[in-house]
């Protein structure tokens, strides 16, 4: 590759950031027009809306991940494994921590990598507020690691239950998750059929009413960023469900064994659920000089440029973009990362051929909840429906799936994403419903 073509480097492939480096390596990386490289500290790719569904066991990770490198090969970029921890401006540089295997051995050790145009799009994680045991007590869902690492103790609480030969103690599968947005209540409606399925499948000493599902939410509703009626229709499902709903109670304490509240309610629970609310990853908060808030997001302008450098652009979740129009930033979703990525991959092509550079309005076509087989419900918005429109049953479920497959569609072409759907259900008629080990 000559010296002279432009380096691009993509920093985290989820969502935002692996749709666009499969854009940028097939239009300038494979034409060698660029060195097109992404950098993730992890070796493989999962749509991290589908991270509740390999936490409850309804979905085996292994089944929906992407390789990089394989990725990589098909599409003209690069990948290096890796995470940022540091980033020099003055250089144009990023810093790249050591990675160690699993007995601590480095393998591969500190490095840098130049760049023209660096894109930061690693996510978020999980905000506890500063909330006393939380860290300690809570589990989490922002990882694919985390995610099997819930299920493991999921199962494991089964087994221990199904076998100890006595009834079980009080609360002794009581499950409280804590954030009563989209991820609580689509982990909750999965939880309560993971309850019937296990069962189902010979663990029949735990009956599914065994286990107790309490979701506690701060704000006055579940759902509080959907509109009210989409949020009434949740609720009454999940009630329906024998869910125990606690809203407006603000937890502030968790330990070993309950989640406390300000109101002074004390909920036992054996595994505890930690999903209210998030932040951008710790490096992040000032670096290197850039503009960043509160939630060490970086302050972005309307081209998705870093308000201080025009050759860093930020996009998804760790960055804070103005919602043209509302009072509040562009909110952290997988939609908002999917066009953020698309105005970016324009955005390089334009500066290439020295263009005006466009600017990202958030499209919000509206909002999917998942019940699982309960139900789906969400609104849609936008200019057919005139605003808010409230969707649910058959119609919202294929729309909600369909999230996933433009996501699929980004990153390998309508074709094969047909021949993965095709697999995916002869798969489906072989195995079981969820992950049993
Ligand atoms: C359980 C769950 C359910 C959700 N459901 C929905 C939904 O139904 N609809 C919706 O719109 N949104 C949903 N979301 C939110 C959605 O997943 C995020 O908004 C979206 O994934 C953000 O995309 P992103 O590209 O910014 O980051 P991510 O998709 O999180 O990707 C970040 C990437 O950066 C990498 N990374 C992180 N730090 C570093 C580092 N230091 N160095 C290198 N790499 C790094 C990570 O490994 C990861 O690959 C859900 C989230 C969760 C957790």
């Amino acid at each position: 590759m000559s010296e002279a073509v432009p380096k691009i480097v993509v920093v985290g492939g989820g969502a935002g950031g692996l749709e666009l480096v499969t854009k940028l390596g097939k239009k300038l990386g494979k034409k060698k027009k660029a060195q097109v490289t992404l950098v993730d500290n992890t070796h493989t790719h999962i749509w991290k809306p589908l991270l509740h569904e390999v936490a409850a066991g309804t979905l085996d990770s292994h089944e929906d991940e992407i390789e990089y490198l394989s990725q990589a090969m098909c599409s003209g970029f690069r990948f290096r494994l890796g995470k940022m921890d540091g980033l020099d401006r003055q250089n144009k540089k990023i810093m790249v921590a050591p990675t160690y295997n699993e007995d601590g051995l480095e393998i591969i050790p500190r490095r840098t990598f130049d760049y023209d145009y660096l894109i930061i799009s690693v996510g978020s994680v999980s905000h506890d507020f500063g909330i006393k045991g939380v860290r300690d007590h809570c589990l989490f869902l922002d990882t694919t690691k985390q995610a099997e690492f819930f299920q493991n103790q999921l199962l494991e609480s089964y087994l221990r239950a199904h076998t100890q030969g006595r009834p079980l103690d009080e609360g002794q599968l009581n499950i409280a998750i804590v954030g009563a947005g989209a991820t609580g209540v689509e982990l909750c409606a999965q939880l309560y059929e993971v309850s019937h399925l296990l069962n189902a499948y010979g663990l029949d000493e735990v009956k599914p009413q065994d286990v107790k599902l309490s979701l506690i939410e701060a704000a006055d509703r579940i759902l509080p960023g959907l509109p009210e009626n989409i949020s009434a229709a949740a609720h009454e499902e999940l009630n329906e469900l024998g869910v125990q709903i606690l809203a407006g109670e603000r937890v502030i304490e968790v330990t070993e064994t309950a989640i406390k509240t300000q109101s002074g309610r004390d909920i036992p629970a054996a595994i505890k659920v930690w999903a209210a609310g998030i932040k951008a990853p710790e490096f992040l908060k000032d670096i290197d000089g850039l503009e960043t808030n509160w939630m060490n997001q970086l302050v972005v302008k309307q081209t998705l440029q870093t308000t201080f450098d025009d050759d860093i652009y930020a996009i998804g979740d760790c960055c804070a973009c103005k919602w043209v129009g509302q009072d509040q930033n562009v909110p952290p979703r997988a939609q908002a990362a999917h066009q953020m990525a698309s105005l970016v991959y324009k955005s390089i092509i334009n500066r290439m051929k020295d263009k005006e550079l466009p600017e990202y309005h958030y499209h919000d076509y509206g909002s999917l909840v998942s019940l699982g087989r309960y139900g789906t419900v969400g609104n849609l918005m936008g200019n057919l429906s005139k605003g808010s429109m409230k969707v649910e049953g058959l119609m919202a479920r294929l729309m909600y799936l369909s999230l996933y497959k433009m996501h699929q569609v980004a990153l390998f072409g309508p074709f094969r994403v047909m021949m993965l759907s095709l697999s995916h259900l002869f798969r489906r008629s072989v195995h079981p419903k969820i992950k049993l080990h």
